[in-house]
């Protein structure tokens, strides 16, 4: 098959569109004939590398795929050749305590494609049968894609985790990204007024698009005191940050007393000072979160299935230009999700 193979840490020149042996199914598993693979940062940054990642070489990128069923192994039963399948990213045993629980995104020995397993970025994959979801035939490969690895993360953050119900005032902290977007949405879904900070009037106006009630420019204004103002001197019940340096301390301002502040992630860095007087004073609650369990996967991409939620694509690209695609991705000109077709 094709793929887009990882040698070595470094730039996008380090990815290598060649051929490589067809992964076949063992017991259990099933061969994904990919039609269709979302990029995400993630993919920049283990493509970069960072201390302590060890890769099996050559490595394959991507968390995000949709496809059909091509081969299946022993003991698989509920999927058929020609099922057209999206694809839970993560991976998870089954068999431990946070398993047992219905928290597989915890588990013990939990992998994700493209991260610690082989990826999407190439024409075949192999998966465990209970990560596969049919795919109704409404609902394209790109689609489900992009769907994948962003809505599990922000409907397990804000919705699982962050517990938001209607009428909360929930703020997001950044516009173009991703989970940004996906949280927009499903706030806007779950019936939450819907303040969003961006950086340019452009990504602004798509985020109203979305579900945005409320839009501050941070190149014009102290976002901050914008929601101060905008709220009545109150704050929002929830803040999302997945910025972190840059941001973290704005948006701990931001929160009402009692308030939440839900982070999956930091793009501008993942270290930086809190100032504990505003945490203990203001009672908030900061809570983490990582990708999703399977149960929250199948509730969202139901979601999506009936066009509830509705994934932004920015632009898709030839598996082959996959260097071409990731130097977008790394431009931050764009909105929404850059996708892949093998
Ligand atoms: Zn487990």
């Amino acid at each position: 098959m094709k793929a887009v193979l990882l040698h070595e840490h470094g730039g996008t020149e380090v990815l290598e569109y060649t051929d490589v042996e067809t992964p076949q199914p063992g017991p259990g598993e099933v061969l994904v004939d990919l039609k269709a693979a979302a990029l995400n940062r993630l993919d920049i940054w283990v493509r970069d590398g960072w201390p302590g990642i060890k890769l099996e070489y050559p490595h394959i990128l991507g968390a995000d795929g949709a496809g059909l069923v091509a081969e299946s192994g022993a003991e698989v039963s509920g999927v058929q050749s020609g099922d057209r399948v999206a694809i839970n990213p993560d991976l998870w045993c089954g068999r431990c305590v946070y398993c047992a629980a219905g928290q597989d995104n915890l588990c013990d020995s939990w992998r994700l494609l493209g991260e610690s397993a082989r990826g999407t970025y190439a024409q075949y994959l192999v998966v465990p049968e209970r990560n596969l979801l049919p795919l109704p035939d409404t609902v394209g490969f790109e689609t489900a894609a992009a769907a994948s690895l962003v809505y599990l993360t922000a409907w397990h953050s804000l919705i699982t985790r962050g517990k938001l119900r209607a009428g909360d005032r929930v703020l997001v902290v950044g516009a173009g990204g991703g989970v940004n977007s996906a949280c927009i949405q499903i706030a806007h879904l779950a019936g939450a007024q819907v303040y969003v900070v961006g950086s340019d009037a452009a990504k602004l106006e798509q985020a109203e698009s979305l579900g945005a009630d409320e839009l501050i420019d941070r190149s014009k204004e102290d976002w901050s005191k914008a929601i101060f103002k905008l709220t009545r001197r109150r704050g929002v019940d929830v803040v999302v940050d997945n910025v972190g340096a840059e941001t973290f301390f704005h948006s701990i301002r931001a929160a009402r007393k009692g308030g939440r502040i839900l982070t999956v992630g930091n793009t501008s860095g993942p270290k930086f000072e809190l100032d504990n007087r505003y945490l203990f004073g203001k009672h908030l609650t900061i809570i983490g979160s990582s990708m999703g369990p399977h149960t929250d996967f199948l509730t969202v991409m139901g979601l999506v299935f009936e066009d509830k939620l509705t994934p932004v694509i920015d632009s898709t690209f030839p598996l082959a230009e996959a260097r071409a695609a990731q130097r977008k991705l790394e431009s931050d000109d764009f909105f929404g999700k850059i996708v892949l077709l093998p």
